[in-house]
């Protein structure tokens, strides 16, 4: 042990994760920018495969190279990739990023039901299941079937709980991310300050990362198909109205964690509607799905939930595809105020009511592209999620992958080994 990192440094480590995934590109500080862990970063982008790539790119001695990818073939991180094409002489050794050093197990945990996946270190899903499961029975009946299930998805992968290099979970509700602990979520009894990564730490002996699942929807997103865009929004309409905001390429929680929460912005000139947090006006008690499904009720349409509301507009009934598009406009009216504050390059619409054909899309778009200023609209893109329920796995194995293989984690790593 040449640092002095203990067991219980184990805790600090997943707060040190913190801080680096909210830092900024290149804020790492000087070390991270030499060390074995940056050239790590340069192999998996893609942008060195040789020791003299990563000499030419570090500006190092060509023996301190040699040493940092000795420290990174000893942990399994970097394997021999064959010879690259050369113009002459003994060809160059090329190295490959090993995306089999480990797995992540990931798990997006809804409110009736959930799906969880065991990865490969690329975020490549290898095993994965989805079952309904409720919430609401609470922290020790679901993290129970979710340990199982993470166990028997590494049988089934042919992996043991050694391999597991991180755990990230998302949960749907407000999670204090610095711990891991969701804080008095609405629809979650029983889970108010309950320690859900400290439980799954002391069981896998990895890392665990925990955020709600908006955050981790957007960043999947982000990851699976938006990666030249540095500036996303994710909305997810369901039941509720929930946005995750990605900002050069990684969440950004604000102070408290409840950044992008639209759904409670007030939509004027609906004063008379009472949102479930108690004020008046809410875009969620406007536009949610729940709110739509009640207004068709009362108009003798009767629809339980935002399902219900998609199943009316996919049978081509008028009053549910008015509904759906007005409800598209009054998110497009909050949509193009954060545009012109934040200036995104893709606004991702996900989430069930995503799904009541272009709909939604249209009414968003129609908005958007008026009320936003021209400059921050020219090359606005306004998709749908392609992820879909998958969105929230994938990303939290992203979150995961992230933050054990940051530069300062992999540096910490080598120098604890
Ligand atoms: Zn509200």
């Amino acid at each position: 042990m040449t640092d002095v990192s203990g067991s219980e440094e184990v805790v600090d480590g997943v707060r040190r994760y913190d801080a680096s995934a909210n830092s900024t590109a290149g804020g790492n500080g000087p070390a991270a920018g030499t060390g074995a862990g940056a050239m790590l970063r340069l192999i998996r982008d893609g942008r060195a495969s040789t020791r003299a790539e990563l000499v030419a790119l570090t500006g190092l001695a060509r023996s301190t190279v040699a040493q940092r990818m000795d420290a990174l073939l000893a942990q399994r991180l970097v394997i021999p990739a064959g010879a690259s094409a050369s113009t002459g002489g003994r060809p160059p050794k090329t190295f490959a990023f090993n995306r089999n050093a480990g797995v992540v197990l990931a798990a997006d945990l809804g409110a009736t039901h959930s799906r969880v996946a065991v990865t490969d270190l690329a975020g490549d899903v290898m095993v994965e299941t989805r079952e309904d499961v409720a919430i609401a029975e609470g922290p020790d009946a679901v993290l129970g079937w979710l340990e199982a299930t993470f166990d028997s998805l590494l049988a089934e992968s042919d992996h043991s709980r050694a391999d597991v290099r991180g755990v990230g979970v998302g949960l749907p509700g407000p999670v204090e991310f610095a711990t891991g602990t969701p804080v008095a979520p609405p629809i979650m009894p029983g889970w108010d300050g309950y320690g859900v990564s400290a439980r799954l730490r002391e069981r896998y002996g990895a890392p665990v990362l925990v955020d709600n699942d908006v955050n981790i929807m957007a960043l999947g997103e982000y990851w699976a198909r938006w990666r030249d865009t540095a500036h996303l929004l994710f909305v997810k309409v369901g039941t509720g109205i929930g946005c995750g905001v990605i900002t050069d390429g990684r969440i950004h929680r604000g102070a408290q964690g409840a950044a992008g929460d639209i759904g409670h912005i007030h939509v004027p000139d609906h004063d008379d509607v009472i949102c479930r947090c108690g004020n008046l006006g809410c875009l969620e008690a406007i536009a949610g799905g729940g709110a739509m499904a009640a207004r068709l009720t009362e108009a003798g349409i009767t629809a339980d939930n935002s399902r219900d509301v998609v199943r009316h507009v996919r049978d081509g009934r008028p009053e549910a595809m008015r509904l759906v598009r007005q409800a598209g406009r009054e998110l497009g009216g909050v949509l193009a105020s954060a545009v012109n504050f934040f200036n995104p390059g893709v606004i991702v619409i996900g989430g069930d009511i995503a799904h009541a054909d272009e709909h939604l899309l249209a009414g968003v778009r129609e908005v958007v592209y008026r009320r936003s200023t021209a400059l921050a609209t020219r090359s606005i893109r306004i998709a749908r999620s392609t992820l879909d329920d998958r969105a929230g796995v994938i990303g939290a194995a992203v979150m995961v992958i992230e933050a054990v293989l940051s530069p300062d984690a992999v540096d910490q790593a080598i120098a604890a080994s």
